[in-house]
């Protein structure tokens, strides 16, 4: 076929034990449901080419490009604290890698594109519902300026997948600077497999962190860049839902959209999964999991490291890292130009009077500094004390009202992906109506504009809009 892609096959080129060479599972009418022209220039990949017959039929598995190596990568994980000795891609296949414009390298991965030898009882697919939330949420983090993988394009199969009942089946091109998971570091550890826990290292510092050395100044680099990840989430009220160590990357970037959530009305324990009964994936408790995970990451690492005391002091950087993330995006939530040792206790008081208040999450921020703020709580004298002592700490800091202003709408986004629009786009999609997605995934691309087309999409959902849970849906 016509279309060429300049892969690199640099995964293919580990071991035998990192991975199945396997090809995605043809499908028998593939059509383009979304495509992502500005990565596809990001990615110096032709679009139009990639739009066409032959890119569809690429982008849905049937006819792979000359150059691609494809793959399904092995791992192991921990989910929900138990220990999974084998997970793997049971319904994602690697294509191989490509460099963007500055020369970082990318993994284009095909998801939904047939089993694999990991897929244990899964069927290796996934219907348009996961692949459109997942296609709109990590657009949206990438808008919003979190690292996230990304979405390249979702076609729609043309066959039935088996869920709660028969549902359209769809694949995602996903786009990720790896898929090296702290799980893909548990699987080599924990078959003893050392040279392949060397090689892997090796194979991740080059492609995250070439300037540091080693398995200690690999597990720095994670550290460093999870809790950077972990403080952006919580300053955007991102719950991720399933924070299994195999759905934690190497590289920073947030992995596995499945039953993920922007939170509406703030509450810190808030859980949107169904499968988290006990919460353990709560709001707040991520920046703990996180840890966890990490230590995970050491303890897998530990074969590499000299002491055991330099693995533990690496992860014990992490909760100084988070809380100066942390301060560092709240401050600017709220528009503080200048540190004092209590701001802290500002930013939490407001959180807290949130809680009491029922207040929707995006909207008080957005609104801070103007006269509808308080409108978001329940009981608007709660924001009302907070706002006398905000304006209190703002006074002695220079900016204009106007200036604040401004620079607290670059930071408080409009438009989030919220899950009752979410919902409504994918049973949109699944009558056959494309309308509520494009609407959606427009506004999402400039989050801190207000969408005056689509005012709806800022709007808290009302009681009956709620959508109290969100599926794995697999
Ligand atoms: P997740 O919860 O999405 O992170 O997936 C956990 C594991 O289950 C991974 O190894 C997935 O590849 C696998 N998996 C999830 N859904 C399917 C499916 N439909 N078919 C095969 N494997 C799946
Ligand atoms: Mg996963």
């Amino acid at each position: 076929m016509s279309l060429e892609i300049p892969f690199d096959n640099a995964y293919a080129r580990l071991p035998d034990q990192f991975y199945t060479k396997i090809a995605p599972t043809p499908v028998r009418d593939p059509k383009l449901f979304a495509f992502n022209t500005e990565l596809a220039h990001e990615l110096g990949l032709n679009a139009t080419d990639l739009q066409s017959d032959d890119g569809v039929g690429f982008l849905a598995g049937n006819d792979l490009p000359e150059g691609a190596d494809p793959l399904a990568q092995v791992y192991a994980g921990h989910q929900f604290g138990g220990w999974s000795p084998r997970l793997g891609d049971g319904r994602a296949i690697l294509l191989g890698e490509v460099r963007d414009r500055n020369g970082t390298q990318f993994d284009l991965q095909l998801k939904g594109s047939g089993p694999t030898p990991y897929s244990r009882m899964g069927d290796g697919r996934a219907w348009l519902g996961p692949v459109i939330r997942e296609y709109l949420m990590s657009e949206a983090m990438h808008a919003l300026g979190l690292p996230t993988t990304r979405a390249l394009a979702a076609v729609t199969t043309g066959e039935v997948v088996l869920r709660e009942g028969p549902l359209p089946g769809a694949i995602l091109t996903r786009v990720a600077k790896s898929h090296i998971r702290v799980g893909t570091f548990q699987y080599f550890a924990a078959q003893k497999d050392k040279e392949a826990l060397v090689a892997l290292v090796d194979f991740a510092l080059e492609r995250h962190d070439p300037s540091k050395d080693g398995a200690l100044g690999l597990l720095d680099g994670v550290v460093e860049r999870q809790a950077q990840l972990v403080a952006k989430w919580m300053g955007i009220g991102f719950v991720h839902g399933v924070m299994n160590t195999d759905n934690m990357t190497i590289s920073g970037e947030t992995i596995d959209y499945g039953p993920c959530a922007f939170i509406d009305t703030f509450h810190p324990m808030r859980v949107f999964s169904s499968i988290d009964q006990h919460g353990r994936y709560a709001f707040s408790r991520q920046p703990d999991v996180a840890m966890w995970n990490l230590a995970q990451l050491a303890t897998s690492l530990l074969p590499l490291i000299d002491k055991v005391e330099n693995a533990q002091a690496s992860i014990d950087r992490f909760p100084g890292i988070f809380q100066r993330a942390w301060l560092d995006v709240y401050r600017q939530k709220i528009g503080l130009e200048t540190a004092q040792d209590d701001d802290g206790d500002l930013i939490n008081d407001l959180l807290t009077r949130m809680t009491n208040g029922h207040a929707d999450f995006t909207n008080t921020f957005r609104a801070l500094g103007t006269d509808s703020a308080r409108d978001a709580f329940l009981d608007p004298n709660l924001f009302d004390e907070w706002d006398a002592k905000w304006r209190a700490r703002m006074a002695k800091e220079g900016a204009t009202p106007e200036n604040r202003l401004e620079r607290l709408h670059q930071t408080n986004p409009a438009v989030i992906a919220r899950t009752h629009r979410i919902e409504e786009a994918i049973q949109a999609a699944v009558a056959g109506d494309r309308k509520q997605f494009e609407t959606l995934q427009k506004a999402l691309k400039t989050p801190f504009e207000h969408p005056f087309n689509a005012p709806e999409l800022t709007h808290a959902p009302t009681d009956e809009e709620v959508v109290p849970q969100t599926f794995c849906g697999t």
